[in-house]
């Protein structure tokens, strides 16, 4: 078996106030010391605060992410931000294809093409691309979990090297899931990510399959997380609202180390 360490993020989303984000982050930083060298945490703090959040975690083993990124590395994109600019700021992780920008009822609608952009452009820069992936209720319904999570996959994909993709994570997110308050149980969510790595293994080798983390999130919580994460092909969470209470995310941390540990 290959021994992947677990990352949990933080998808703190449109969420805290620049006081509150930096006692989140401190509160964090002081729960989670003996737990780091166990579990990769990440923070996705709103982008006006990622440098608070930054100065806060600097030093310490927890890494700093943002939500998005522009896929252009600079010009006349009014309230975008660039892969260079997050880098400027210490971030090492970006969210790229969340659902909440894929199918955004209120306009964002992000489709595979600029996707595929933003993938290459963060990872271009060196940042470690969080690449999201999932289904809706009907896509479900209707029997097509596999053929949509595997062709947003090959389209993410299109025209990345093996050196490349060897910096992504994967975050498996069924859209109906999120922030539901319903999650997959760890046996269908566990199909999937043993899909999406075999997928990783057709399109470029065994070794990259193995070691790269594959991610499940919607509606983790710390009375569910041990369940999802002992699954074998699960590698921790990409957690929402359970982030923004620093003692559940913790829990949520602990029972991804605790996966390593046992
Ligand atoms: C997410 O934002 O990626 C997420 C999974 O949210 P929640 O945990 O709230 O379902």
């Amino acid at each position: 078996m290959f021994n992947r360490t677990p990352i949990v993020g933080g998808n703190w989303k449109m969420n805290t106030d620049l006081a509150s984000a930096r006692s989140l982050a401190g509160e964090v930083v002081v729960a989670s010391r003996e737990l780091t060298p166990h579990c990769e945490i990440v923070l996705f703090p709103p982008f006006p605060y990622i440098a608070t959040v930054g100065d806060v975690i600097r030093g310490t083993d927890i890494r700093l992410g943002a939500q998005d990124v522009h896929h252009k590395p600079n010009g006349a994109y009014t309230g975008s931000v660039s892969a260079a600019m997050l880098v400027n700021l210490d971030v090492t992780h970006v969210l790229i294809g969340h659902s909440e920008r894929r199918h955004a009822p209120e306009g964002v609608a992000e489709g595979d093409r600029l996707i595929n952009l933003k993938l290459k452009a963060a990872l271009e820069a060196g940042l470690t691309a969080v690449l999201c992936l999932g289904e809706t209720l009907e896509q479900r319904e209707a029997g097509k979990t596999e053929e949509i999570t595997l062709s947003q996959l090959d389209a993410a994909l299109e025209g990345v090297s093996a050196d490349a993709a060897a910096q992504i994570v994967l975050a498996y997110e069924p859209v109906w899931a999120i922030g539901t308050g319903r999650n997959a149980t760890p046996e269908d969510a566990q199909a999937v990510h043993r899909l999406l790595r075999q997928r990783l293994g057709m399109r470029y080798n065994e070794e990259l399959a193995r070691a790269t983390r594959i991610q499940y999130g919607g509606s983790v919580k710390g009375s569910n997380a041990s369940s999802l994460f002992s699954q074998p092909d699960i590698d921790g969470g990409l957690i929402g609202g359970a982030s923004l209470n620093s003692e559940e995310f913790l829990t949520i941390v602990r029972a991804a180390a605790e996966t390593v540990a046992a």
